[in-house]
């Protein structure tokens, strides 16, 4: 039987990859849904290429031409839903980015599927809705940010297993090495020269602000059930190491490979199983030296804010997320400077009275509220 899969978010970079294996293993893995946000050529392609039961587009607009003989397509919120939520898929996942991913998860987990978890904000803004919603549906949450899958690895896949910590690794991202007096003349070409990772804009300067990181913090808070003290975060500028785990008698855990996201994808599809990804050999002697070090407050100071929410928790995840998401959108449209991406976040965060993370409705509010706070900060 193979495995039934709902693509959601199928055009981004992690869900070409979802893609790529899929075409790999074409015998375990069919794709029933695919959606995305906007339409466009690579959708179109997907659609012929994939021929999924169902694609859905959430924007509004025309039907496009060619749709292939056999799929249905829907546009517009609802149809967006049904995918999160197709009857016929066995795992749903959501590599859409941004907070359209939490309402994704929600849906997914409604409808009691397993949920292959490569959206962020998710876990960021919604973790303390998302994780008892999924314990009380039954329903299992198979992590696939890097570190996070590293983590379930060096657990054996038991989330629930005891640890003393979970230490998460930091490439320190495109700007690690330029001088601290520099960083405010840094441009959007600058910080999206990732030096180990190829990944979307958005997330890419979250990793040049480290912001990304305090995300996986919070990430790993909600997943592991771990307080903020069990989780720490070291630089680790060659990222072999995806993540460790220490353990009470004082062993640590790491799991290494060249930095790709094939493997996170892969496993979250065929775990327990481990198959032939499209990943070289690991050559130790030829890297010769793994580097690790504590990281510098004064090059990160968003990492600093997001360590301050994840301590706060309620809704303060997801005012940073929100002020984060509309300061870097600025400073990639080039109207703030790099180092005004943690002033505007800091000021929004400071004009935000946290509340608890009751319900899906609050979150959006704050999602919202917290928006408006940060572009009012915009020049
Ligand atoms: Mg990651």
């Amino acid at each position: 039987m193979r495995k039934k899969i709902a693509l959601i978010g199928s055009t981004g970079s992690i869900g070409r990859q979802v893609i790529n294996v899929v075409n790999r293993y074409p015998e375990r893995f069919e794709l029933v849904a695919i959606a995305a946000n906007t339409g466009g050529e690579l959708f179109q392609r997907q659609m012929s290429e994939q021929k999924p039961a169902f694609a859905a587009l959430r924007a509004e607009g025309e039907t496009p031409c060619g749709v292939p003989a056999g799929v249905r397509f829907a546009r517009g919120e609802g149809a967006f839903e049904e995918a999160c939520a197709y009857p016929s898929a066995d795992v749903i996942f959501v590599a859409v980015t941004g907070f359209a991913g939490l309402k994704a998860a929600l849906s997914a987990i409604n409808a009691k599927k397993v949920v292959a978890l490569a959206n962020k904000e998710c876990l960021v803004a919604g973790g303390e809705i998302v994780m008892p919603a999924a314990k009380a549906a039954g329903v299992k949450i198979l992590p696939v940010d890097s570190e996070h899958s590293a983590i379930w690895q060096c657990l054996a896949f038991d989330r629930g297993a005891p640890f003393s910590k979970l230490i998460l690794t930091a490439s320190g991202g495109a700007l690690r090495d330029v001088p601290l007096g520099k960083l405010s003349e840094m441009t959007a070409k600058d910080a999206l020269a990732h030096p180990n990772w190829d990944m979307g804009a958005k997330i890419t300067v979250d990793c040049a602000t480290m912001l990304n990181k305090g995300f996986e913090v919070v990430e790993a808070m909600r997943l592991y059930d771990a307080p903020l003290e069990k989780v720490e975060v070291v630089m680790h500028r060659e990222s072999i190491v995806h993540s460790m785990v220490a353990f009470e008698d004082g062993a640590v855990l790491a799991q290494m490979s060249y930095p790709s996201m094939e493997v996170p994808i892969q496993l979250a599809l065929t775990y327990p199983e481990r198959l032939r990804a499209n990943v070289a050999p690991l050559d130790l002697a030829k890297i010769s030296a793994l580097h690790f070090s504590a990281p510098d407050p004064a090059r990160y100071p968003c990492f600093t804010l997001a360590l301050e929410c994840a301590k706060q928790g309620g809704d303060m995840p997801c005012a940073l997320n929100a002020a984060g998401e509309v300061a870097v959108q600025a400073f990639l449209r080039g109207q703030i400077k790099y180092t005004q991406i943690a002033e505007i976040i800091e000021k929004t965060l400071q004009k935000t009275v946290r509340r608890k993370a009751e319900s899906y409705a609050l979150l959006e509010e704050t999602d919202g509220a917290a928006r408006r706070t940060a572009r009012s900060f915009l020049p």
